[in-house]
C-alpha cells in the first residue's frame, strides 16, 4: 500500500463524504494531511498524480472488531448463539498468545489492503494492542471487562497515526452493573468513548427480563455473583439507561433486539450506534430495526465484528451487504455509515471519515466512471489503490 504522495491527487470524482461529490476535482496533500480540495484548474508548481476517470473516497472506519479472535476463523453457529459462545471459548483456549497475535497482524494487513485505516477494536486478553499500535491504523482499542473482572488499563487519547485506548463492558448480561458504571466514568473522565454490546441476542434480553435460568447458571459457574444486579428490567437498553451509562460517548453495538421504545431512548440520549449486519445474520438470523433508527435521527456506523462470526474483515463487503439488505436507504447515508459515522462514534473525526482540509490524507482510489459514484460504490466497491 503506497504512503500518500505529496502534492496534487486529481480524479474525475472526489467524494468528500457520502453527500458531497466534486467532479473533475483534486486534493492537495501536504505533510500527510489534506491541505485543500478544489475543482478544475490545478494549482501550478506542484507534483500531480492523475487518477483519471476513477474516484477518490475517504477510507473505511471499521467501528467494531475483535482482532484477537482472527486466528479462530469462522466458528460454527449451529444450535444458537449460546452454543457459538461456548465453541468460541473452547476454540480460543486451544491457541497460545503468539498464535493469536499472529492472527491479529495478518488481519491488520488485510484490513489496510481493503481500505480500512481506522478501527474500534475490542480486546479481552490484551493481545491486539501492540500490533494495532504499530500498524499505522488509527482509532480506539477498547479493553473489555467481563463479569466482575476489572481491566486495569488507563484510558489514553489517540495521537498521530496511533490509536487511543479506552474501556468497554462486554454486555449488560455479562458485566456487573457497578463495574459498567465505573468503566463508563473512567472513559468519560478522559474524554474517550465507552463501548458495550447491547441488545444483541434473545438470550441476553430474556436474562435482563429475569427469564433465562440457563444464562444465570452459566454466570454462577463462572463465579459471577449477579444476585444484587437490579433485575428484572424491561429490556437491555432500558437497563443500561437506568444504570446511567448511555450518552453520546457510549458506543452501543448490535441492537438486534432493540424495540421502538429502546431506539427512542438511544436517540434521546444521543448514543453512538454500531451495526454489524453480516455477523447479526450469521449468529441471529435477523437484523436491527435500521428504519426506526434513521427515523429517530440516529446515525449508525458499521463494523464487521470478529472473524469468528463473519466471513471477512472487509468493510467493502460489509457495505455491499448492508446496501443489499437496506436498499431503501440513501446511498450517501450508507456510505457515511462505513466512514464518517464511524469516525464520529470513535471520536476521531478530526482525522478520519471525510476528505476535508486538515484531516489525514487517507483515501481509496476506486472505479467511479458513472454519474452516481457513491451509489455505484456502496453497491459494489471496486477499490484499486489505498493511500494512507
Ligand atoms: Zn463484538
Amino acid at each position: 500500500m503506497p504512503e500518500v504522495c505529496e502534492g496534487i491527487h486529481r480524479a474525475r470524482h472526489v467524494v468528500l463524504d457520502g453527500g458531497r461529490v466534486m467532479e473533475n476535482a483534486w486534493l492537495h496533500v501536504e505533510g500527510g494531511r489534506i491541505l485543500d480540495v478544489g475543482r478544475g484548474r490545478i494549482p501550478s508548481g506542484l507534483a500531480v498524480t492523475d487518477h483519471g476517470e476513477r474516484g477518490l473516497f475517504p477510507c473505511f472506519v471499521n467501528a467494531h472488531t475483535h482482532l484477537e479472535l482472527s486466528t479462530l476463523g469462522l466458528v460454527d453457529a449451529e444450535g444458537g448463539f449460546e452454543k457459538w459462545v461456548q465453541r468460541l471459548m473452547e476454540a480460543r483456549s486451544g491457541f497460545g498468545p503468539e498464535e493469536l497475535i499472529l492472527g491479529v497482524r495478518e488481519a491488520l494487513f488485510a484490513m489496510k489492503a481493503g481500505g480500512t485505516m481506522a478501527l474500534g477494536d475490542v480486546t479481552t486478553l490484551g493481545l491486539s494492542e501492540e500490533a494495532i499500535y504499530g500498524s499505522g491504523l488509527g482509532g480506539i482499542v477498547f479493553h473489555e471487562s467481563v463479569g466482575n473482572h476489572r481491566q486495569e488499563v488507563l484510558p489514553r487519547k489517540s495521537s498521530e497515526k496511533k490509536p487511543g485506548f479506552s474501556l468497554a463492558g462486554h454486555g449488560p448480561h455479562s458485566t456487573a452493573p457497578g463495574l459498567l458504571l465505573e468503566l463508563k466514568h473512567k472513559a468519560s473522565a478522559c474524554g474517550l468513548p465507552f463501548s458495550i454490546h447491547l441488545a444483541e441476542s434473545a438470550g441476553e434480553r430474556a436474562f435482563i427480563r429475569g427469564d433465562n435460568p440457563v444464562w444465570a447458571s452459566f454466570l454462577d459457574q463462572r463465579g459471577v455473583d449477579h444476585g444484587d444486579w437490579p433485575l428484572p428490567a424491561g429490556s437491555p437498553v432500558r437497563y443500561a439507561d437506568t444504570l446511567g451509562i448511555l450518552d453520546p460517548a457510549t458506543l452501543c453495538v448490535h441492537l438486534v433486539h432493540a424495540d421502538i421504545k429502546d431506539i427512542r431512548i438511544l436517540a434521546d440520549q444521543g448514543c453512538a450506534v454500531c451495526l454489524c449486519p453480516r455477523s447479526n445474520m450469521y449468529l441471529h438470523g435477523m437484523l436491527p430495526d435500521l428504519g426506526t433508527m434513521v427515523a429517530e435521527g440516529i446515525r449508525p456506523c458499521l463494523g464487521t465484528d470478529s472473524p469468528a462470526s463473519t466471513p471477512s474483515l472487509s468493510m467493502a463487503h460489509e457495505l455491499a451487504f448492508a446496501a443489499g439488505r437496506w436498499a431503501w436507504l440513501d446511498p450517501a447515508f450508507l456510505f457515511n455509515m462505513a466512514s464518517l459515522h464511524g469516525a464520529e462514534a470513535l471520536g476521531i473525526d478530526m482525522d478520519y471519515g471525510s476528505l476535508t482540509p486538515g484531516k489525514r490524507a487517507c483515501f481509496l482510489v476506486a472505479e467511479a466512471g458513472g454519474h452516481h459514484p457513491v451509489a455505484d460504490f456502496v453497491a459494489l466497491p471496486e477499490i484499486v489503490e489505498v493511500y494512507g
